[in-house]
């Protein structure tokens, strides 16, 4: 099976304060759910979730999700970078389909970390330069990794206490 894609499209997200960047989402043309215990058992950081299935990761510096036929490469700048990471992306994805032979599959899910006990370690001041309407809606969609702690700016600083122990929460 040679895994390919089309249809892919930008969606416009704000990254930091003052910038903008693109989500490059695009269709995959066969169904690879049987390939995400085997990216999961691959990949360093994966998170795989089985309700809806799909596996979360970083590959060469972008978040990629996947579906068994959607796929999701986040930070781009333009469609000519999107184009170059999903092929990127696509070659990684069908070098592990031909060595399935050799790799153990890893079915681990990955469990979320509960939203509030992120929340008591934000600043909890709403201020939703985040994106979010609150830092209780970060702090739920940081808790199912659906952002990242570096979207909010006063999770910037490595040593503040509050930064290390979310870290240590999140799993680095
Ligand atoms: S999580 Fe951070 S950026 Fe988001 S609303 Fe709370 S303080 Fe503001």
């Amino acid at each position: 099976m040679s895994i390919n894609y089309s249809d892919l499209a930008l969606e416009q997200i704000a990254c930091h304060p003052g910038s903008v960047g693109f989500r490059a989402v695009f269709k995959l043309l066969c169904d690879i759910s049987d390939l995400l215990p085997y990216i999961n058992a691959i990949v360093e950081k994966a998170y795989y979730f089985d309700s809806p299935h799909y596996i979360k990761f970083e590959y060469e510096g972008y978040r990629c999700v996947l579906y068994a036929q959607k796929g999701i490469m986040t930070v781009v700048d333009n469609e000519e970078q999107a184009r170059t990471a999903v092929g990127k992306l696509l070659e990684f994805l069908n070098d592990i389909e031909t060595r399935k032979e050799s790799i153990t599959p890893d079915h681990t899910m990955y469990s979320p970390v509960s939203a509030f006990s992120i929340y008591k370690l934000l600043p909890r001041n709403n201020c939703k330069a985040c994106g979010f309407p609150t830092c209780m809606a970060f702090a739920g969609a940081l808790g199912t990794r659906e952002t990242d702690m570096d979207v909010c700016p006063e999770l910037v600083d490595p040593n503040a206490e509050n930064v290390i122990a979310l870290k240590d929460l999140l799993g680095g």
